[in-house]
């Protein structure tokens, strides 16, 4: 086993259940000293909405997006904290480009997604111009190494600047950047999970849940490894 993260090997005892079906052994997992770099949301003490940690109740942010959105409350659920030590960790995977960190939470990953088995999970693209700068759609990566099958029912029609290149205010006035793709007649009637990489501000999970709403799915809901 390797650690997703540093890339070490790991040493450490197996537990009975890996000994008698060793084929549940994942060949990437975070060691331990990468492990407690990351925190992990707490659900009793993060919004029940958007887990934003720190608050016990519904959040200021899922309140204004709910009376914008009354009919559709997105439930979002997120592994980690948005902290210094994820940011490193974006930065080095998606911004410096690193493709070997898509295996980092693989195994934390497989588990989230045991709770959305019927789901159709669907990654926010990117632009093409994007994927063509970065080389890989760093959530639809994360997915995959994690064994989880994807289905691509959006396309990102324009290209913008980053968002993390933008303030809060003009993240939020963005346009709607998605379009459907070739595969929306898979929508009606599913349930879908809409996944990203972070959950920042939650303008971007909703522009791509209000297209998706228009083809009669039966619940959408989203995730995202941090918040
Ligand atoms: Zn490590
Ligand atoms: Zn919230």
């Amino acid at each position: 086993m390797i650690c997703g993260y540093c890339q070490r090997k790991i040493i450490r005892n197996l537990a009975v259940k890996e000994i008698v079906f060793p084929w549940l052994l994942a060949d990437f997992e975070l060691c331990d000293s990468c492990r407690v770099l990351f925190a992990a949301i707490d659900p009793a003490d993060s919004c029940p909405q958007c887990s934003r940690s720190g608050v016990k109740e519904l959040c200021g942010d899922c309140r204004i997006w709910n009376e914008q959105y009354p009919e559709h409350p997105l439930m979002h659920n997120a592994l980690f904290c948005y902290d210094e030590s994820f940011a490193e960790w974006l930065g080095r995977y998606k911004f410096y480009g690193d493709y070997r960190l898509r295996h980092t939470f693989a195994t934390e990953v497989r588990q989230q997604m045991r709770n959305y088995r019927k789901n159709l999970i669907c990654p926010i693209p990117l632009s093409q111009e994007r994927f063509a700068e970065r080389g890989f759609n760093q959530t639809t990566a994360f997915l995959q190494a994690a064994g989880i099958r994807t289905t691509e029912l959006l396309i990102r029609s324009c290209h913008s600047e980053p968002q993390s290149k933008k303030d809060r205010q003009a993240r939020l006035a963005l346009q709607q950047p998605y379009a459907l793709s070739d595969n929306s007649h898979l929508i009606a009637g599913r349930k879908i999970l809409l996944i990203d990489d972070v959950y920042t501000t939650g303008r971007t999970l909703r522009h791509a849940a209000d297209l998706l709403w228009t083809q009669g799915p039966a619940a959408i809901g989203s995730f995202s490894l941090a918040r």
